[in-house]
């Protein structure tokens, strides 16, 4: 099954994904993450992105899409995935069903998790993330047991850098732009499902469950 995660930054698809993989076994494929872990190994890709990923911009579709290409096609994908960051434009959209059709494959379903722009701005301040596991915590929301260590690793936790306001605001502009046409192509190929990101975690898991099981 290959599903996609749709929301603005902060609207809870990273934390969906990490409890959905435990429960259902799919891989959790993030552009985000991988966009990172490439800036922490200094690799060719990862210098590319570097400025558009530190400045809250999208890195352009012809270092994105080949990059997402090659990790779908990896053996942990090959029962489907659960997509997270991507698509985040048109492009990178039609990309991917030409991709996935290329190998008799197709979307099964999209999730939009709807949360309004003027919750995600105190999401993204207080939202602290696992280096070891990938974990996600909120100082507020969803605290860990102890301040700056994950519960479930024992790793330190760490904030983004692109976390902080001014970046936010950027991030959020751009993704605001391409949402609505991603949800009209998605919607246009009755495969858009909608859930309610605003309720608290464990409410959004289940939500989330039920429409995929359905
Ligand atoms: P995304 O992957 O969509 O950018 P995250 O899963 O990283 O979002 O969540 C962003 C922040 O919001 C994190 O700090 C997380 O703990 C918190 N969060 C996630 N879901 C909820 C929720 N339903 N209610 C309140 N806070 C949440
Ligand atoms: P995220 O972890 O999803 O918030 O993504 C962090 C940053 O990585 C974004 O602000 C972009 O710079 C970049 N990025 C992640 N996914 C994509 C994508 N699909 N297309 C372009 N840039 C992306």
């Amino acid at each position: 099954m290959y599903v996609i995660l749709l929301g603005l930054p902060g609207a809870g698809k990273g934390t969906q994904a990490a409890r959905l993989k435990a429960q259902t076994g799919l891989a959790h494929v993030t552009t985000g993450e991988l966009f990172r872990e490439n800036i922490r190994r200094g690799t060719e890709l990862g210098r590319k992105a570097q400025p558009f990923v530190e400045s809250g911009r999208l890195v352009p579709d012809e270092i994105t899409i080949g990059m997402l290409l090659d990790r779908i096609r990896q053996p942990d994908c090959g029962r489907g995935c659960m997509l997270d960051g991507f698509p985040r434009n048109l492009e990178q959209a039609r990309a991917l069903d030409t991709a996935l059709a290329a190998d008799g494959k197709r979307i099964d379903k999209t999730v939009y998790i709807r949360v309004p722009t003027e919750e995600l701005v105190g999401r993204l301040a207080g939202r602290w993330n696992c280096r070891g596991c990938g974990a996600v915590y909120h100082e507020v929301n969803q605290p860990p047991r102890a301040a700056g260590v994950c519960d479930n690793c024992g790793a330190q936790l760490y904030q983004r850098e692109d976390d902080k306001p001014q970046v936010v605001r950027t991030r959020l502009q751009v993704n605001v732009e391409q949402l609505q046409p991603l949800l009209a192509h998605y919607r246009g190929q009755g495969k858009l499902l909608e859930i309610d990101g605003l309720r608290d975690v464990d409410a959004v898991t289940e939500d989330l469950g039920a429409v995929l099981a359905a």
